[in-house]
């Protein structure tokens, strides 16, 4: 039997006749969406490991295990078709979570006739669920016994997807031009990418005599393909034609830049005619400051000897890469969460670096002839910039900068350093060049300005820094790294300069400038703590959106008005069983206790769709987004949004919590709640209602504003999803998301059929998605009759601020006329010409 590393034989884990997959009878498992695998259909009552390896899931309801192998192959063993729904009846697990076990080890014994009698199909699987990485390829597909050889599994090269990649059928050829600005880039480059991997077909981009894979995200940066020049696309494969027609779409369609990002400041170089004491370079975040320097230095490392053990060496690289991959993971998803969307896309685009064929090839080739993980990762990354910076574009050369962060952050994780920095708050850092990580984390550290001896004023880590607000210059030369640690310096972005030697009139001079910028900022938060008044006397309640009651702290102390939105998903995702009642209720009030006397809008729960718990089965969709998601779950799965019912109605006080229904399409389901909150209360002998919110979200509910706020308390609009329902754009959609913005005029006029249906019963209007959250629309939401914002909690000071200097009739009166806009972008453009942003 051949196991190493790479390559592993699976034995039979039942017996009985061998199927191909496309042969199950379920169009999940048939379609390979789960990974490559095999079935069998069993004439045994026992489930036995194919191979040696870890437990590291068992399902709640004792139908499926999954097992890790030694060589990193992740197998999901699934007994039977739809037997979840069996709820573990007839199925007894042998093994725990964690357990190690050995090949043919007895994992899980059932019923064969009972689970034979009760669900669709007794046919079993054993998926590969990481195919990405590994293959499977049937040895036999006759009747097997338990213990027989049945699949081989085979580690996938670097540039496996490629050799992977289907073949058979005919080339389709194309030529297009490309839209994006400044060429096939990083950000472009990744999404051709991800729009190449949805087909089976090999795609290949081919200009000025060079060809790239798509797969490889350096392969197609190294084309240099410019704005505007045009390549030819080929693709190979079944799917060729329509993978071309993707492909040509994704090239020729421009990603567009994100709408509220901060305008990019001016690229200009400054005339480097000497001037004693300053340093010349170019503007990349505009800002004036005054602080400490403080000299930041890359990773260098000792020479090295070579002969190392290739196997060794390769898991250690393997491990970082892993340890990698999952803090930009968590990056990415908080940059999700927070709605910053150049963040997500470079972010996104380091991601798919990582995973790059030629990267992995060369660090591999070299540590198989004995060279040093660290050196290998290195060697190949400088290889690779080497290339970049030889095409002759200013614009990939910078895309260098992503590389070397990966390298910086890899070569952290080999050494086992701890990758954090210990900058103190006000100093202005200087480096060779920062890269977008190292940008994260100092701006959490409260730094004042950013100063580079490299790097470019369009680099990844020029657009964070303008989204932050942090002035930022690069291309300073490097007689910047010469300069000595804590001398005060004065960085002055927008004239391109920095002042080693400032006077002290110059420094009390910036340090005022400085002062008055953050007097305002902490004005604004000395007064977040008072109620928000328009200038002609209308009240605007300023709340927050949080997810847990750490938040709701943060959120008080930033002068919220109450919480706006509790969305309670948090309770539910990230764990293998449900919350029970008394869990719920004590999370709740925590939320309650922590707001003092506010109150408090508790969303039920928004699962169902994509969003899927292990313990909460649900079918599986073709359109998950318009499937059993938000309130709809109570079509299925009753007895939970009950137990959560239950929950509320036992916080208190009850008339501080407000609860909130989501996804909301008819009246119907509005009352449905009602009556169960009702039967509830008299069965708890409850007497008090809490009030009961809709959240529009739905056009549908929209266009019912009316008839639906006859029976709710408030209408709270959630503009995030209402954005992808109007728009069709689904609000994820990395390609789409500068597109998905909720100033669309077709959202502001079903915002003001919202708030006019709701004046009709005399309810209020809140809004708690993102637009809430964005200075330029509070004038518009206020003007439509919006009385409530709820935004993220360290935004409360600002938007009361923008409150504060509004005049409502003024509001209303230039709100209609945006009603006639034809487009967001048109919308922005007034808003900032009518209510500039100070
Ligand atoms: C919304 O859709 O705007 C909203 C607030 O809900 P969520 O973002 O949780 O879907
Ligand atoms: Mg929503």
């Amino acid at each position: 039997m051949h196991n190493n590393n790479k390559e592993l034989t699976l034995s039979a884990p039942l017996s009985g006749p061998v199927l191909t997959l496309a042969k199950v009878p379920d169009p999940v498992f048939a379609s390979g969406a789960m990974g490559d695998g095999i079935a069998i259909d069993p004439l045994n009552d026992t489930l036995h490991a194919p191979c040696a390896g870890v437990v590291v899931h068992v399902a709640r309801t004792g139908h499926a295990i999954t097992l890790r192998a030694d060589n990193g192959a992740e197998l999901l063993l699934h007994l039977g078709l739809d037997t979840v729904e069996l709820q573990g009846e007839g199925f007894s697990m042998l093994v725990k979570e964690g357990a190690r076990v050995s090949n043919g080890q007895p994992l899980l014994r059932y019923d064969l006739d009972r689970v034979a009698q009760q669900c669709k199909s007794l046919v079993s699987l054993m998926i590969l669920t990481n195919s990405q990485d590994f293959q499977a390829r049937p040895i036999t597909l006759k009747s097997v016994k338990v213990g027989e050889p049945l699949l081989h599994i085979i580690r996938r090269q670097a540039s496996g997807a490629q050799a992977e990649a289907d073949l058979s059928g005919e080339t389709f050829v194309g030529h297009i031009r490309i839209a994006h600005r400044g060429g096939l880039h990083a950000r472009p480059a990744a999404l051709i990418r991800q729009t190449a991997q949805g087909f089976k077909s090999k795609s290949q981009l081919h200009f000025a005599g060079k060809s790239a894979i798509c797969d490889s995200l350096i392969g197609l940066m190294g084309l240099a393909v410019g704005e505007q020049d045009e390549v030819q696309v080929s693709c190979q494969g079944t799917d060729a034609e329509a993978a071309l027609q993707a492909l040509l779409i994704a090239l020729s369609t421009a990603l567009a830049e994100a709408p509220h990002a901060v305008a990019p400041a001016p690229v200009t170089r400054h005339n480097r005619t000497a001037e004693a004491g300053v340093l010349h370079g170019v503007c990349a975040a505009a800002g004036l400051v005054s602080g400490p320097l403080f000299r930041l230095n890359a990773i260098s490392l000792p020479m090295d000897a070579g002969s190392h053990d290739p196997a060794q060496q390769l898991h250690a690289l393997d491990t970082a890469l892993t340890a990698v991959r999952s803090e930009i993971g968590s990056t990415l998803a908080q940059a999700k969460k927070h709605k910053h969307i150049d963040e997500e896309a470079i972010f996104a685009a380091h991601l798919a670096l990582l995973e790059d064929p030629a990267l992995l090839d060369a660090a591999n080739a070299s540590i198989d002839r004995g060279m040093a993980a660290t050196h290998a990762w290195s060697q190949s990354i400088d290889q690779q910039c080497e290339v970049l910076a030889q095409l002759g574009s200013p614009l990939l050369a910078e895309r260098a900068n992503d590389l070397r962060d990966l390298k910086q952050r890899v070569l952290r994780a080999l050494l086992g350093e701890t990758w954090h920095y210990d900058v103190p708050a006000g100093a202005i850092v200087a480096a060779h060049e920062l890269t977008p990580s190292d940008l994260l984390q100092l701006s959490q550290q409260g730094v004042a300005g950013l100063c580079m001896a490299e790097g470019g004023a369009t680099s990844h880590v020029a657009i964070l820094a303008r989204g932050k607000g942090l002035p930022c210059m690069v291309a300073l030369g490097s007689t910047l790294l010469d300069q000595q640690q804590g001398q005060a310096v004065v960085l002055d972005a927008d004239s391109g300069r920095l002042e080693l030697l400032p006077t002290a009139e110059r420094l009390s001079q910036v340090r005022q400038a400085q002062l008055d910028h953050q007097q305002r900022r902490a004005e604004q938060q000395t007064q977040a703590h008072h109620p928000a008044l328009t200038l002609d006397g209308l009240h605007i309640e300023v709340a927050a959106n949080v997810a847990s009651s750490a938040e709701a702290a943060d959120a008080l102390a930033h002068g919220a008005d109450g919480v706006g939105l509790l969305r309670t998903e948090f309770l539910f995702v990230d764990r293998n069983t449900a919350p029970d009642e008394e869990e719920q209720r004590s999370a709740y009030q925590a939320v309650l206790d922590a707001m003092g006397e506010k109150s408090v809008i508790i969303r039920t729960i928004d699962v169902g769709g994509d969003k899927q718990l292990d313990y909460l089965p649900l079918p599986i969709e073709a359109n998950p987004v318009l499937g059993l998601r938000g309130i709809r779950l109570a079509q299925v799965r009753p007895e939970i949004l009950d137990q959560q019912l239950r929950a509320l109605l036992h916080v208190s006080p009850l008339s501080r919590c407000r609860i909130l229904l989501p996804m909301i399409t008819e009246v119907e389901e509005l009352l449905h709640i009602r009556q169960r909150l009702d039967a509830l209360c008299s069965e708890l002998g409850v007497s008090e209602r809490p009030q009961l919110g809709v959240m529009i979200e739905v056009p549908a509910a929209a266009l019912l504003a009316e008839q639906l706020a006859e029976h709710a308390d408030f209408l709270s609009i959630g503009t995030n999803d209402l954005s992808q329902y109007t728009l069709a754009m689904d609000r994820d959609h990395a390609g789409l998301a500068s597109r998905v913005d909720a100033m669309h005029p077709a959202l502001l006029r079903l915002i003001a059929q919202t708030c006019a249906g709701a004046a009709l019963h005399k309810r209020w209007v809140g809004v708690c998605g993102a637009l809430a959250s964005d200075p330029l629309a509070t004038p518009v939401l206020i003007g439509l009759g919006v009385s409530e914002l709820s935004v993220s909690p360290v935004q409360v000071g600002e938007i009361k601020d923008r409150v504060r200097h509004l005049d409502v009739a003024e509001c209303r009166r230039i709100s209609q006329s945006l009603l006639k806009l034809s487009s967001a972008a048109a919308v922005r453009h007034a808003c900032h010409q009518q209510w500039p942003l100070s």
